[in-house]
């Protein structure tokens, strides 16, 4: 008998959704693909569940160590009493994930009594499930604390600003280069024979980032539209500041970086919509510029290993780990060692600031940035 061609796996529903929307209008942009898969209003990754820790799909740094939000919290006092400490100051976080960033920043707040009388914090959330952790996580905080859909929902006035692995959510616009007819086409998502493949688009991309002469046939280069607007909207703040923490690159680049994981192993783009996540790398250097623009001064980007090791990771392990049992001091060095260790998460991810109407640059950066 003859083999039955291969069976495509059954498609998710979001996956059914998204081929009818090409049948009715064509390929869709790699990026509004990304969207789709992880906004959508019924099916999309965010709407769903929580995708972080152990049991989710990925980790993130401040579910690895309770120090990292904690130095991230010490950096905001240090941050408030540059800006000469406002009354009314908005502590915001972009993205809280499970709201222990926030939990352990104010923790060690605690250390700084007017800082605490004189914030509230704003937490910026599209996902339902993560709000609800995040309620809980924050259930007993000392400060009053609030949701809000997006940054401009947030009231006006002195601001400190936290993104922890909020950028590499947003999507990407990804081109690629024909040597050939020196140009650049967008690269689209067709539907055929019922399986999602890569498409250019037919017609040449208008302006697209990437300068230089001698870029190789096939080059891709990604861009992330929404940043723009973000940082626009970090710039009619001041005083500001903001501390963006992800994985990505200093200098321009070429490559695919979009990724989607599910259950802590990477998966394919196309498998299985709305069911991973999907990210793609920060391009540091694209923020800056785009900050500078509009108006803000960038420090930074510094490796977070680097980053962490200046603020006193080390000295806080120490006082945390001479005061419980040895195997707890070995987890809680093992986790600082996953933040910190260049060849673990210390050197891919980074740490840039921007901020607007604050003097000198936010410790540990000694200059701000050209
Ligand atoms: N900062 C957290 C979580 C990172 S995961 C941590 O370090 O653990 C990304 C977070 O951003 C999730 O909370 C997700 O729901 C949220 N998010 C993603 N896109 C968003 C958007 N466009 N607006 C607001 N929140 C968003």
């Amino acid at each position: 008998m003859p083999a039955s061609p291969p069976a495509n796996p059954p498609l998710t529903p979001l996956a059914r959704k998204l081929a009818e929307r090409v049948a009715a209008f064509g390929p869709l942009s790699l990026h509004d693909y990304m969207e789709a898969c992880l906004y959508d209003e019924e099916h999309g990754y965010y709407r769903k569940k929580d995708p972080v820790g152990v049991d989710g799909d990925f980790i993130t740094a401040p579910e690895i160590s309770q120090i990292f939000g904690e130095l991230i919290g010490l950096w905001a006092g240090e941050v408030w009493l540059q800006m000469g400490q406002p009354a009314g100051l908005r502590l915001i976080e972009l993205g809280p994930g499970r709201g222990t960033l926030m939990a352990d920043a104010l923790r060690a707040l605690s250390v700084l009594p007017p800082f605490l009388s004189n914030a509230t914090v704003h937490l910026v959330e599209t996902s339902e499930p993560l709000q609800k952790m995040q309620r809980a996580a924050l259930a007993t905080a000392p400060v009053a604390a609030s949701w809000h859909a997006s940054l401009e929902d947030v009231p006006d006035g002195p601001a400190i600003l936290i993104a922890n692995e909020f950028f590499d959510c947003l999507p990407v616009r990804q081109y690629v280069f024909e040597a050939a007819h020196e140009r650049w086409r967008e690269r689209m998502v067709a539907f055929e024979d019922g399986a999602f493949r890569f498409a250019l688009n037919s017609t040449e991309a208008g302006a697209v980032g990437a300068g230089g002469s001698g870029i190789e046939d096939g080059a891709i280069f990604e861009e992330r539209p929404a940043v723009r607007g973000l940082v626009q909207a970090f710039a009619t703040r001041s005083p500001f500041g903001a501390l963006i923490i992800d994985y990505g690159y200093s200098r321009p680049s070429f490559g695919d970086t979009v990724q989607a994981v599910s259950r802590h192993r990477f998966a394919g783009l196309f498998g299985a919509p709305g069911e991973s996540d999907l990210t793609a790398h920060v391009d540091f250097s694209h923020l800056k510029r785009e900050a500078r623009e509009a108006g803000l001064s960038a420090a930074g980007p510094m490796p977070m290993g680097e980053w962490l090791l200046r603020l006193g990771l080390q000295a806080r392990l120490g006082q945390l780990t001479s005061r419980v049992p040895d195997e707890e001091a070995q987890d809680l060095r093992r986790g600082a060692a996953r933040l910190a260790d260049p060849a673990q998460m210390g050197a891919l991810f980074k740490v840039l600031a921007l901020t607007n109407g604050i003097a000198a640059p936010p410790p540990p950066f000694l200059e701000w940035s050209s």
